[in-house]
């Protein structure tokens, strides 16, 4: 038997999310605002809840995919959570979340928060790399896990619910940094009578090659050894920096996506860390108190 499931939200992710649960077999209630999105679920064997409180009545464990946190408040609010097992899958701040799960347990709910690391064509589909990452109770948690692992692998990141958006929001931000490298690079080649397309193998394969570092960065970080057995210096790296700066301006690129690294890197340099690699910038960026 499996585990009936009521999924409030059709939007691009909450369809593919529903379509996921009805092909593995699981009984499935949708709602949505617009009821037109769910029409198509229905011919799918999917039951079409009138109202949101209706949906939730239907089944102990809730699916939210709404647009965004205030639209969980706004749908919520009619409904009675007295027992749920609430999944939130809603993109937001680990605040948020946090705000969500203390506002869930007042009402009788068991709060998950979930953050979703794939887009919706990789829901569903076998071995497409995409995940969830969880927080919040373990107890719903391991109860649903067979239900929750259909549209795509999960990962329970901690007891407090505002984890799973707090590691989402890292693992974006550093991919912010990476695109932000990849676009200086480009913009280095743009005026030369190079192919972008023989630049960008190289480079997947070089972000590829240093990607692992992040976990020299990480064990440093835990033992608070920055200078152990240090492959690239920072007073080394600094040195280098003009000739990164000049090649932009040779090459009239505009330094404005590099420079702040450079700034953070010459000032853990100028405050004594010259032996260190560049997990000292790490502590330049928190602010404390
Ligand atoms: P869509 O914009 O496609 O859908 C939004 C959904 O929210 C629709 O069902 C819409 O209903 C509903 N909605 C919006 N406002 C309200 C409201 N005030 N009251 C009731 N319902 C409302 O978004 P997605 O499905 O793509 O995204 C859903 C969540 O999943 C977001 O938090 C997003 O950040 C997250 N996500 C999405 C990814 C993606 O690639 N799409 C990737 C990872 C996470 P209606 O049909 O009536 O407009």
């Amino acid at each position: 038997e499996k585990t009936p499931v009521t999924l409030l939200g059709l939007g691009a992710m909450g369809t593919a999310l529903a379509r996921a649960w009805l092909a593995a077999g699981h009984p499935l209630t949708v709602w949505n605002r617009t009821p037109a999105r769910a029409a198509a679920l229905a011919a799918e064997g999917a039951t079409v809840a009138e109202t949101a409180a209706e949906a939730v009545a239907a089944n102990g464990l809730v699916v939210v995919c709404l647009l965004d946190d205030a639209s969980v408040e706004e749908v919520l609010a009619g409904t009675d959570l007295a027992g749920k097992d609430l999944v939130d899958l809603v993109t937001g701040t680990p605040a948020q979340a946090r705000a969500r799960a203390a506002r869930s347990r007042e009402r009788g709910a068991r709060y998950l928060d979930g953050a979703v690391m794939a887009v919706p064509p990789m829901i569903g589909a076998a071995q497409a790399g995409g995940y969830v990452l969880y927080s919040g109770s373990t107890e719903v948690f391991e109860r649903h896990r067979e239900t929750l692992a259909v549209p795509a692998g999960t990962v329970h990141v901690g007891e407090d619910a505002g984890f799973a958006a707090l590691y989402d929001v890292a693992l974006l931000s550093a991919m912010y940094g990476m695109f932000a490298g990849a676009a200086h690079a480009f913009a280095l080649i743009r005026k030369e009578d190079i192919d972008p397309a023989a630049l960008a193998p190289l480079l997947a394969d070089w972000l590829v090659a240093m990607a692992p570092s992040v976990h020299t960065t990480a064990g440093r970080l835990r033992s608070g050894d920055y200078t152990g057995s240090v492959v690239s210096s920072l007073a080394m790296q600094v040195a280098g920096t003009p000739t990164f700066l000049s090649t932009a301006e040779e090459q009239g690129v505009s330094p404005e996506l590099l420079s702040p690294y450079f700034t953070l890197m010459r000032r853990r340099l100028a405050e004594g860390g010259g032996a260190e690699d560049l997990t000292g910038v790490i502590d330049l960026l928190v602010r404390h108190g």
